[in-house]
C-alpha cells in the first residue's frame, strides 16, 4: 500500500485557491527547533508510514500513517490517514488565511 504525502491527505481548498503543495506546509524540528517546509525535509516512504526527517538530520518532524482506532491521540485523523506532528504545523493556503494544526498533547510513541 502506498501511504500518501501530507499534502495529499490534508483537505484541499476549493477551486478558488491553489492546491496545497508540500512547499506550503511548514513545521519545526522537535530536536533542533529549525522551522522548515516539508519539501526541505527528507522524505522516507515505507509500507506503513511516510516519515519527514529534519533537514539537519536530527530525526522525524512529521509522520503520515494509517489511521487506527488506538491512535486516537497524538495526531489528526483525516479520513483513512493520520498526520502526527510533535510541533505546530502551518499550512499556507495562497490567497487566504493559513491553516494551523497545533501540536497534539500528548504525542505518544512518535
Ligand atoms: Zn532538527
Amino acid at each position: 500500500m502506498r501511504i500518501p504525502l501530507a499534502s495529499e491527505v490534508l483537505p484541499q481548498p476549493d477551486w478558488r485557491f491553489d492546491p496545497i503543495r508540500e512547499a506550503d506546509i511548514t513545521t519545526s524540528c522537535p530536536t533542533c527547533g529549525a522551522q522548515q517546509r516539508l519539501d526541505e525535509a527528507t522524505v522516507t516512504q515505507t509500507n506503513a508510514e511516510v516519515v519527514y526527517t529534519c533537514r539537519e538530520g536530527c530525526g522525524p518532524i512529521l509522520k503520515v500513517t494509517e489511521a487506527k482506532p488506538f491512535m486516537g491521540k497524538g495526531g489528526y485523523r483525516l479520513g483513512d490517514w493520520m498526520i502526527r506532528n510533535p510541533q505546530v504545523v502551518i499550512v499556507k493556503i495562497r490567497g487566504t488565511q493559513s491553516l494551523l494544526l497545533p501540536a497534539p498533547e500528548p504525542l505518544q510513541d512518535f
